[in-house]
């Protein structure tokens, strides 16, 4: 049992194919392992073991047909964000608690078209906002890794902190997640695995809980950078169904993990050297450049000279468009309608006090009023013309390298309890992976070290939109020189060790 958790997608891949295991015991390995640690690490909201039992048992019968597609009888978690038919999609949310949607998102559509097996539905944060899996209404996800000097308790990351926990702990071998404003690459890094944010409209979003239209973006995590790629070119392609989704063709990203970056030239962005930046963050990232300049790159330095309004910019655009997003949440079509009410106002305004927690009314308030008519012009379109100006300074930056290298996030995983109350020291979390959600780009965190106290940092790859093949392979060649090995203290095949 414990060496069917242990697997990559790969090589799971090729074990089905081979008939060295069947895609029902490799469900069943995964469905024991969330048995055994969810309830610790509540990693998922709900777990869907009948229908993955169903669906392994399909993909059993497609192999033995010797029909497999890319995914047949890989077992993943889904972020809670992406509705499944006739599965509970909560968004992290009280206000829907109850939704049960009648309809598959296009990118789990897709997947499960390919053969996956969907285990259940992941933890987040609520309506994907937040850096540390603390908003949701589920309760937090607790980090399987540990420091090596106390016993804290560690958030996950967010928002997409259950998809990533998940993954690290053995409990699935990818999942899906979704990347506003860093909350694939983010969790990624405090969870020592790895997880890639594609271009804008390489994705369909349709069936996906909006947060922030114009930033979201789907795509997925896993523990290699090769599996990120076979699960990300079942997810792409476009959809007609949205209109932002590109009319591209889904390029063979497997194969570009091979290629290697000899020729290629990276850009190191001088303005990433944040303040206070620690010295740990800073070795890990000069590391990573000595690795890629040691493969054969060209590492140079490069100027992003808008980066610092990005937060700024970020913090005003995602909550305006929010606060228009949920407006549909209203007690009427669906979603937690308040029992208690006099009129139809009072019936939306209860209704929405009751369903929505802290930080959702937070970014609702902030977003209404950087819309509103005395201030829109200050703030929204003021922050309209800064992403202009940002998605100009990459665009400027792709015109002599290739690829970015930064750091993921500006720090390693803290403990729940040390969580600053403060907002705006929570959202400083995502310094540097929102200037790649406000231009559109691709981008992944892999593991490339540990922290003073034994904890997993993050690189960040930065490519030009579309470019993921690049991404893909200036992140393999970086994984390989990395050889990050280190695994969490909590996971599925330590426990089961004696099975
Ligand atoms: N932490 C950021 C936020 O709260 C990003 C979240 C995300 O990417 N969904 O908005």
């Amino acid at each position: 049992m414990s060496a069917l958790t242990d697997l990559t997608i790969a090589e799971a891949r090729d074990g089905l194919r081979a008939k060295r295991f069947s895609a029902r015991e490799l469900t069943d390995a995964h469905l024991g392992a969330i048995e055994a640690l969810n309830p610790r690490l509540n990693a998922y909201i709900t777990v869907t073991p009948d229908q993955a039992r169903a669906q392994a048992d399909a993909a059993d019968r497609v192999l033995a047909a010797g029909e497999a597609g890319a995914l047949t009888g890989i077992p993943v978690a889904s972020k809670d964000m992406f509705c499944s038919e006739g599965i509970r999609t909560t968004a992290g949310s009280r206000i829907l608690e109850n939704f049960v949607p009648p309809y598959e998102s296009a990118v789990t559509e897709r997947m499960l078209r390919d053969g996956a097996v969907i285990l259940g539905k992941a933890n987040l944060d609520e309506f994907a906002m937040g850096s540390a899996n603390l908003t949701s209404a589920y309760g937090p996800v607790e980090n399987p890794w540990k420091r090596h000097d106390d016993d804290a308790v560690l958030v996950p990351g967010g928002s997409s902190g259950g998809s990533a926990a998940a993954v690290a702990a053995h409990l699935a071998l990818g999942a899906t997640g979704t990347d506003t404003g860093g909350s694939i690459r983010q969790p990624a890094s405090y969870c020592g695995i790895a997880g890639i944010k594609p271009t804008y409209g390489r994705c369909s979003r349709w069936g996906i809980v909006a947060y922030a239209s114009s930033l979201d973006q789907a795509g997925p995590f896993a523990r290699t950078v090769r599996d990120n790629a076979i699960l990300l070119r079942s997810m792409a392609g476009h959809d007609p169904r949205d209109s932002t989704s590109a009319m591209r063709e889904v390029p063979d990203f497997e194969a570009a993990c091979q290629r290697g970056v000899k020729g290629l030239r990276i850009g190191l962005p001088r303005e990433y050297v944040a303040d206070g930046m620690s010295e740990e963050i800073r070795t890990l990232w000069q590391n990573g450049a000595a690795m890629l300049r040691a493969a054969g790159a060209e590492v140079v330095e490069v100027s992003l000279p808008h980066t610092k309004h990005a937060l700024a910019a970020y913090y005003i655009i995602a909550p305006a468009e929010a606060s228009s997003n949920l407006a549909r949440y209203d007690g009427v079509r669906f979603g937690h309608r308040s029992s208690d009410n006099r009129d139809l106002n009072d019936l939306y305004e209860r209704s929405r006090a009751e369903g929505f927690g802290a930080e959702v009314k937070r970014r609702i308030m902030v977003g209404t009023y950087v819309l509103s008519a005395g201030y829109y012009d200050a703030y929204y379109l003021k922050a309209q013309k800064v992403r202009a100006l940002i998605a100009r300074d990459f665009a400027e930056a792709f015109r002599s390298v290739d690829a970015l290298l930064t750091p993921t996030a500006p720090s390693a995983a803290f403990a729940q309890g040390e969580t600053i109350d403060d907002p705006v020291a929570m959202y400083l979390n995502d310094v540097f992976t929102v200037p790649i959600n406000l231009a559109g780009l691709p981008a992944m965190s892999i593991p490339a070290g540990l922290s003073a106290t034994g904890l997993p940092l993050g690189l960040q790859i930065i490519g030009r939109a579309f470019d993921e093949e690049t991404v893909f392979a200036v992140s393999a060649a970086l994984e390989q020189a990395a050889a990050f090995t280190h695994r969490p203290v909590l996971r599925a095949d330590t426990l089961n060790a004696g099975a």
